[in-house]
This record gives C-alpha cells, sequence and structure tokens, in this order.
C-alpha cells in the first residue's frame, strides 16, 4: 500500500471552510487506497500574532515560554483538521509534535529534527486512521520542553515525517501550483517549473524565496523524498501535478538561470577608515559570530594610505544588535566611523547552468545600470550572484533579471 506526507500551509487552513477543503484533498488520497499523514500550518496570519503578544508581553522574552505560545496556532488546526474529516467520514486523530514524538534540538525558536518515532501513527494506519501532525513543533526529550522549528518550519515537520514514516513522496500544498521562476506575485510573467533541482531550490529557499523552508529541502535532499509543491486551491477532484523537487540528472531541459530570488530582509552596515592590517576582519566579524549574528555579504574596498572600508550585510532582525554590538567595541577594532541602512534589498538569480557559463553576471549588472539600479554590493558562487540594491527597487530588479536571462512566460 502506498504512504503519502500531505502537507497544508497557513492560507490552505486559513478558515474552517478552507479545512473542509483540505480535508477533502485528504479523502481523495484516502479512497485512492492510501495511508496519509497530513502536517499542518496555524492558520495565516495566527502564528504572527502569537509572536506580536509574546514580544508585548516582554521585550526580551524567555524563548522557551516563546515556544509553548507560538506552537499552539498548529495545535488548533490539527485538531479542526481531525474534526473535519471524521464529519466526512474519514477516520482520524491529531498528534501534536511531543504525542508522535518529533525530537528536536534544545535550540528554542529554530530547533531542529534530530529524530521522529512514527511508531504510533503507523499502528493508527493500521486501525485505517489518517493521523493530522501539528507542523512546526517537536518536544526536547531532555528537557521535556515544546520546541518549534522556526518560521515556516512546518515544511520541514512533513519532509522529515515522510522520511521516518517511509512515504512515497510528500506533497505541500500551499497558495500557489507550484514552484515558479520567481515569485509571482511580484512577477505576474512567472513561469511554474514542472521539476527544480535540489541545489537550485536550496539556494532559492535560502535567498528568500518562502514557498519551501529552507531546512526542508535539505531533508528532501539526504533522504531522497521525492517532494511536489501543489496547490490547495485547485479542484480536490483533479488538482494538478504542481512542481517536482528532484536530482539535477532529471531534468531535462537545463537553463542557465532557472530563477530569481529576492529578501527585503536586509541591512548594510559600512565601517569606515578600518585599518588595512591582518586580524582586522577576524575584530569584526568574530564578536559578530559569537552574538550569534549572520554575516552575509562582505565588501572592502582597496585600501589607501593603509585604512579601508568594510562593508557587509546582516539579516534585519539582527540589524540593531549588530549595530550596537560595533559600537561597543569600536575601539578595539580601532574604525572611523559607522553607517547603516535597513532599506536594501538582495536580488539573486539561480541556475546549475551558471557552472558551465562565463559573463552571466555580467550581463546583470549591465542591465539594471541601464535602468539606473545602483549596485552596493555582490556575491557570486558557483550557482548563484546576488545582488544587493535600494529597497523601492526591488521589483524592477526581479524583473529585469527575469525578462534578461528569457524567464518571462509568452
Ligand atoms: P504556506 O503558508 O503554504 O507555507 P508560504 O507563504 O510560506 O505558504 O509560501 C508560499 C508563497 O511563497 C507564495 O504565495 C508566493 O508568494 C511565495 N513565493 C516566493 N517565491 C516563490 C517561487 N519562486 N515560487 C512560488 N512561490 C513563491
Ligand atoms: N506557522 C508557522 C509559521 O508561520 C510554521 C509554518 O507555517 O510553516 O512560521
Ligand atoms: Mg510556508
Amino acid at each position: 500500500m502506498s504512504r503519502l506526507v500531505m502537507k497544508f500551509g497557513g492560507t490552505s487552513v486559513a478558515t474552517v471552510e478552507r479545512i473542509r477543503n483540505v480535508a477533502r484533498h485528504v479523502k481523495r488520497e484516502v479512497d485512492a487506497g492510501r495511508e496519509v499523514a497530513v502536517v499542518v500550518s496555524a492558520m495565516a496570519g495566527k502564528t504572527n500574532e502569537l509572536v506580536a503578544w509574546c514580544k508585548e508581553a516582554a521585550p526580551l522574552y524567555d524563548m522557551k515560554e516563546y515556544d509553548a505560545v507560538v506552537a499552539s496556532g498548529e495545535q488548533v488546526t490539527a485538531g479542526l483538521l481531525a474534526i473535519a474529516l471524521q464529519e466526512i467520514g474519514v477516520n482520524a486523530r491529531s498528534w501534536l509534535g511531543w504525542q508522535a514524538p518529533i525530537c528536536t534540538s534544545g535550540a528554542h525558536g529554530s530547533a531542529r529534527i534530530e529524530s521522529i518515532d512514527g511508531e504510533g501513527l503507523i499502528a493508527g494506519f493500521g486501525r485505517g486512521e489518517v493521523a493530522v501532525v501539528a507542523g512546526f513543533q517537536g518536544v526536547h526529550k531532555e528537557s521535556g520542553r515544546i520546541t518549534t522549528l522556526g518560521r515556516g518550519g512546518s515544511d520541514t515537520s512533513a519532509v522529515a515525517l515522510a522520511a521516518a514514516i517511509h512515504a512515497d513522496r510528500c506533497d505541500i500544498y500551499t497558495d500557489v501550483d507550484g514552484v515558479y521562476t520567481t515569485d509571482p506575485r511580484v512577477v505576474p510573467k512567472a513561469r511554474r517549473m514542472p521539476r527544480v533541482a535540489f541545489e537550485e531550490m536550496l539556494e532559492m529557499a535560502s535567498l528568500g524565496a518562502k514557498v519551501l523552508q529552507v531546512r526542508s529541502v535539505e531533508v528532501a535532499m539526504v533522504h531522497k523524498v521525492p517532494t511536489y509543491v501543489r496547490s490547495s486551491f485547485d479542484d480536490p477532484a483533479n488538482p494538478g501535478e504542481g512542481t517536482l523537487i528532484c536530482n539535477e540528472e532529471d531534468i531535462v531541459e537545463a537553463q542557465v538561470v532557472t530563477g530569481i530570488a529576492f529578501s527585503r530582509d536586509e541591512a548594510q552596515i559600512t565601517l569606515r577608515r578600518v585599518a588595512d592590517k591582518p586580524g582586522v576582519a577576524a575584530a569584526v566579524f568574530m564578536p559578530l559570530a559569537e552574538a550569534g549574528v549572520n554575516v552575509d555579504m562582505i565588501v572592502q574596498v582597496v585600501s589607501e594610505d593603509g585604512m579601508t572600508d568594510m562593508t557587509f550585510t546582516v539579516g534585519s532582525a539582527d540589524y540593531e544588535r549588530a549595530y550596537a554590538l560595533l559600537t561597543k567595541i569600536k575601539d578595539e577594532i580601532g574604525f572611523a566611523s559607522m553607517a547603516g541602512e535597513k532599506d536594501v534589498a538582495k536580488v539573486s538569480a539561480i541556475g546549475i547552468g551558471m557552472r558551465s557559463h562565463a559573463g552571466v553576471a555580467a550581463r546583470a549588472f549591465r542591465a539594471l545600470s541601464e535602468r539606473g539600479v545602483n549596485i552596493r554590493a555582490i556575491t557570486t558562487s558557483e550557482i548563484k550572484f546576488s545582488v544587493l540594491i535600494d529597497e523601492a527597487y526591488t521589483e524592477l530588479a526581479v524583473r529585469t533579471l527575469h525578462s534578461l536571462y528569457g524567464l518571462d512566460a509568452a
């Protein structure tokens, strides 16, 4: 008998009516004779509301209690979907993270799944029962505390569960019918890709395409889980195929650039007149790393008179912390002044074809300059390049690159 994990995101379970629609998708698979585990997110907007409540209660809240609060959104939708399934004659029960259990590290707020005991769920399949699992949450066995997996984490719950119970596939249902060449909400001419390679999807997700959480793509790749992105708004009786995340070799029509991603959650910091001598980069970046601040792009200007300017980016959520820390250690590092900019965005082009083609990024720099978009920083790697620009130009830059690489739909 085939076994399937189906995941439904926040928009797909935003109301009780939509949960009923989800139940119809699940019933279709059950009627086809499959054993089904469903993973649900909280209703759209719920997690944001819960996060805001924590901040309101105390600006520097305890992350263990934050997890107890924000995990509650998924508890509601898991129970409601089980009820909706029972209502249409499908035998179902809900499972919270600690009940399965889904065991994680103790890194509250961004825990990693360490193991999943699927025995209980599998025994339920034996009784003809659909398992409705609360996504995004787990339990830290050693402390017995509830954990959450980081924003967007239900995707990872689903793929990890599929690996643990040896499901034949994992279907991620969301509010778009697959992975597009870029966010279809920003570029109406974006095209759905029938297939996308793991490596490209990893880059797209980590560079801002929030359709899948990065970690879920890693888990799918490592455990070889055939993972599809599909739409919950398709007719439950006749859904589309969606996009398959697969190995590079399984893609017939490889292109140089396959997708454009962007992120507005960036901030730039510039240190002026830093001494250009060994140990300075360590003096700047070690304390940031120790404070848990992720530094992304780094640009250092050629020095004159032994002094240089150093520019780098951090996630906008870390900006205040990074700025305050650098102010504190200003004298130890020894720089003249510091400037920060929060209204910046990172736009990236991704494609495995870049490995074998020269000049791909250079064409983008020219096209952007022709449209008056100033580039603040650039990074490149084997299968992607990114530019940092003023946030106001994000959409223009994304559309420009999307057309430039021939990705626009006819
Ligand atoms: P869910 O709540 O189902 O987890 P998300 O909002 O996390 O859904 O992810 C789906 C959204 O991702 C889409 O609505 C779309 O706007 C956005 N998105 C960004 N980049 C892409 C892309 N390349 N392809 C498809 N969707 C994308
Ligand atoms: N509800 C969580 C969030 O909004 C997890 C998820 O939707 O995947 O981040
Ligand atoms: Mg999501």
